[in-house]
């Protein structure tokens, strides 16, 4: 099986509490990449300036993620900037450059047409609806938005999410898309523009799994530390559509236990700056890490 994943690669500046980095790895294609490559073969298209530090494309080769359709163009890769205070659950977006998004088609190379598993990470709606044009019905089609395209382009994402099986929304982008104060309304209202099954990620609060008329209320794992949530929806939707892709089926078991994969890997990625903690996470931490959620909500 494969993952097919059209999003950002970008350089981030990074402030939380516990520090600042700039110009840092980033991007929602890079952490749901390195995420999924966890579980399953990524094939990965994106763009990136000539600025771009080349280390960065030797990183995600060492884990086995096709770069192929990782496109180098002429000018600055896209910049984003933003703060997180003691809540750590909202950025607060200092900048955003497109720089060479501004201009970028995603172009599918025909290996990757036939990808099992679709993720449309974080960028332009009108984008991530191009790319759905470009392959073959895939099983799977997942996607994520920010309040960035929600604010600029809401016709155009109200139009994706009518093409999609599942939306991963944090609960601020539910509760601005929908305009509904309410996440299990918020999450039954976007069931009904398209998508079969809503996972709405509430930070170091756990995540809703909506469906045909049921819910999976999923914890957060407790933690003490968290240094940088960003990319904490990335790498949630890396471990949560990497397990799917593996797995070979979306029923609803296996789409909970995919939850808690997701939150897993957001779990270690907030343990440090960009991919700090992942670049040393290995497949057994993942795994004794899945089992402690288990008595972590388990009652008779
Ligand atoms: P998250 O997983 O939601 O924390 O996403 C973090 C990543 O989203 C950062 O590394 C940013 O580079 C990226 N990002 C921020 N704004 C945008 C945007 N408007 N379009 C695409 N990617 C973005």
């Amino acid at each position: 099986m494969s993952i097919l994943v059209v999003g950002s690669v970008a350089l981030d500046t990074v402030e939380t509490p516990f520090g600042k980095r700039e110009r840092t790895l980033g991007g929602s294609a890079t952490f749901f990449s390195f995420s999924a490559s966890f579980f399953d073969r990524v094939n990965m298209v994106a763009v990136v300036g000539n600025d771009f530090p080349p280390e960065h494309i030797e990183l995600l080769k060492s884990r086995g993620i096709d770069t192929r359709g990782l496109r180098v163009l002429d000018g600055k890769t896209f910049h984003w900037a933003g703060a997180y205070g003691y809540d750590m659950n909202t950025a607060v977006t200092h900048s955003t450059c497109l720089n060479v998004f501004e201009n970028f088609k995603p172009e599918i190379p025909e290996e990757y047409r036939k990808s099992d598993c679709v993720f449309l990470a974080n960028i332009d709606p009108e984008l991530q609806m191009g790319v759905l044009g470009q392959i073959e019905r895939p099983r799977l089609v997942a996607c994520d938005t920010m309040n960035f395209w929600i604010d600029g382009k809401r016709d155009a994402l109200l139009k994706l999410l009518g093409m999609v099986d599942v939306a991963i929304l944090n609960e601020a982008e539910a509760r601005q898309i929908t305009r509904q104060p309410n996440l299990v309304r918020a999450g039954r209202m976007i069931r009904e523009w398209g998508p079969a099954r809503v996972v709405i990620k509430k930070g170091e609060h756990g995540a809703l799994l909506f469906g045909d008329d049921r819910i999976f209320a999923a914890p957060a794992y407790p933690m003490e530390e968290i240094i940088d949530p960003t990319g904490a929806g990335d790498t949630f939707a890396g471990g949560f559509i990497g397990h799917l892709s593996r797995a070979g089926n979306a029923d609803w078991n296996t789409m909970r236990q995919a939850v808690i994969y997701g939150s897993v890997m957001a779990s270690f990625n907030v343990e440090d700056f960009s991919l700090d903690r992942m670049k040393t996470l290995t497949e057994k931490e993942i795994r004794d890490r899945y089992r402690e959620f288990v008595p972590l909500s388990h009652f008779e």
